[in-house]
């Protein structure tokens, strides 16, 4: 069985615990690897060692050119890799082959994008008194930490490490105990490409212990953090208290739009695959579906004819949904299931479960429910599971106000042909992104992405989270 060490100044490593946990695929609850149980004196190693590296080590040195080529470097050799990492990430996860293959080029193509962008992002000149020249730099913070759930761990590796590294910062890195494994065959690619001592650390364990200790570490200096909105407000407080910054993103109950003039035939794969990808399990999850009423129920049955149509199967048999992450991920959807049945929601359709699956998996049907009142815990609450919600509505005035009526506000849809309507209603979400007669759940690395209220904020992806890993000093110069 293969064991996982922790990477730590350029070195894999036991933990000092000398404990393990378990690494379990959710195809068939059975054990494949372990992973080290990180303790507080390896989360201390790691920051120390990341600190070395910002202040005086190698990594310190390089030029911003230098830190795009290793970044670039980094992300050909993970599409050199990429079947063989398509097969632990789906393995890992549970998620269908074809879902971790595109999540494996979508890391590569971060570290591609912020390789590019290192050296782009150039400072500013600000017109000042007479004899004054002013200018802003942008300097990275130091050591930033990074944790990342379970369910897009290549995808989240890249996305929370390229643009920290890209602007020069020294990495620690805790990822979901429940799925680690490219996380860490990445960082071993990392190494093999020549990053820096110190510059990537990587410690695996347990979210309540080693997370919790490395977002109170008193010797970092930023943290970037996806997960829930429970943990998220922890990190939120150790954030606080070291006076430092974070970046939180925290999910959502992403609404789509779909207006009686909608083209329901261009929408319809959208409005499946946003609910279907991964299972559910993402953040931007496309997971309330609102219809006019006056197309309501031309449109209900088409949707309900796709979902019945929807096949559940382990990762290599690549279905259209694989298992869920674990049994508690199950059981959690599966309760939400229950208690819309009980509470009298119909179920409009549901998918099939292959023949041949493995006996012990966590596999939960895409399940379609409507009409769902709006102040049902199915329209309100984030499931994170293949569960979606259709809910009616009649004006543009009141799909507004549904739309922005949960706690999260993190991605919409708005499908209409009417440009006025288009713009009118994209303008009035009250999220981070919108998407107009189209829905990417997750995608689009060029595209800033976070939420408000409950969903979190601060800016991944795109420029915007290069801005959030530095921060700038204003220099004064008097040339009289
Ligand atoms: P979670 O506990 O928030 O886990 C996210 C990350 O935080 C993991 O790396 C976790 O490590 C770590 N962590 C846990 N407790 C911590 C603490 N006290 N301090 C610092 N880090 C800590 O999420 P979950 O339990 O895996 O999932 C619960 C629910 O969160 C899901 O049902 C879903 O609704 C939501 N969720 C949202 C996203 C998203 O993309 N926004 C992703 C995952 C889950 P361990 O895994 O080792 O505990
Ligand atoms: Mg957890």
């Amino acid at each position: 069985m293969e064991e996982f060490k922790n990477y730590i100044n350029g070195e894999w490593i036991h933990s000092t615990s000398k404990q393990f946990v378990d690494v379990l695929s959710p195809s068939d609850n059975k054990v494949f690897a372990k992973i080290q149980n990180s303790n507080s004196e390896d989360v201390h190693n790691a920051v120390n060692s990341a600190r070395v590296a910002f202040e005086s080590g190698e990594w310190s040195k390089l030029t911003a050119v230098d830190r795009g080529r290793l970044l670039c470097k980094l992300s050909d050799k993970i599409l050199k890799n990429k079947d063989e990492l398509a097969d632990i990430e789906a393995k890992d996860t549970g998620k269908p082959l074809k879902q971790a293959k595109a999540d494996i080029i979508a890391s590569a193509r971060y570290f591609e994008f912020y390789g590019g962008a290192a050296d782009k992002v150039h400072g500013q000149t600000i017109p000042f008194m007479n004899d004054y020249f002013v200018s802003i730099l942008r300097e990275p913070h130091g050591v930033t930490a990074h944790i990342i759930p379970w369910n897009y761990p290549a995808q989240m590796f890249g996305r929370s490490l390229a643009p920290a590294l890209a602007m020069g910062n020294a990495v620690v890195m805790k990822p979901a105990e429940e799925a680690c494994l490219t996380p860490l065959k990445i960082t071993q690619l990392a190494h093999d490409v020549g990053f820096p001592p110190g510059a990537i650390n990587v410690i695996t364990g347990i979210g309540e212990q080693a997370g919790a200790d490395l977002s109170n570490s008193n010797d970092i200096n930023f943290i970037s953090f996806t997960g829930s909105p429970e943990v998220g407000t922890l990190v939120q407080i150790a954030a606080a208290k070291n006076h430092i910054g974070c970046v939180l993103e925290l999910g959502g109950k992403s609404p789509q739009l779909v207006f009686e003039d909608a083209n329901i035939e261009a929408a319809l794969p959208f409005l499946v695959n946003a609910i279907v990808q991964n299972g559910g399990q993402t953040c931007s999850a496309g997971s309330r579906l609102l219809i006019q009423k006056s197309v309501y129920d031309k449109f209900v049955p088409m949707i309900a004819e796709k979902f019945s149509n929807l096949t559940v199967g382990s990762h290599s048999m690549d279905r259209d949904c694989g298992a869920l992450i674990s049994l508690k991920q199950k059981d959690r959807v599966l309760s939400f299931i229950d208690r819309a049945l009980d509470s009298g929601i119909k179920k409009l359709a549901s998918g099939k479960f292959s023949s041949d699956l493995p006996e012990e998996g966590f596999y939960v049907l895409p399940t379609l429910f409507g009409p769902v009142p709006r102040d049902h815990e199915l329209a309100k609450d984030e499931v994170f599971g293949p569960v979606l919600s259709i809910i009616p509505f009649e004006s543009e005035e009141e799909a507004i106000e549904i739309a922005n009526e949960t706690d999260y506000g993190l991605v919409a849809g708005v499908w209409t042909n009417d440009g006025s309507r288009q713009l009118r209603v994209a303008k009035a979400m009250n999220c981070g992104q919108v998407f107009i007669n189209g829905y990417g759940a997750g995608g689009g690395i060029e595209l800033p992405f976070g939420g408000v209220k409950k969903s979190g904020h601060g800016r991944e992806k795109g420029f915007e989270a290069l801005y959030e890993f530095c921060s700038t000093k204003t220099l004064v110069f008097n040339h009289k």
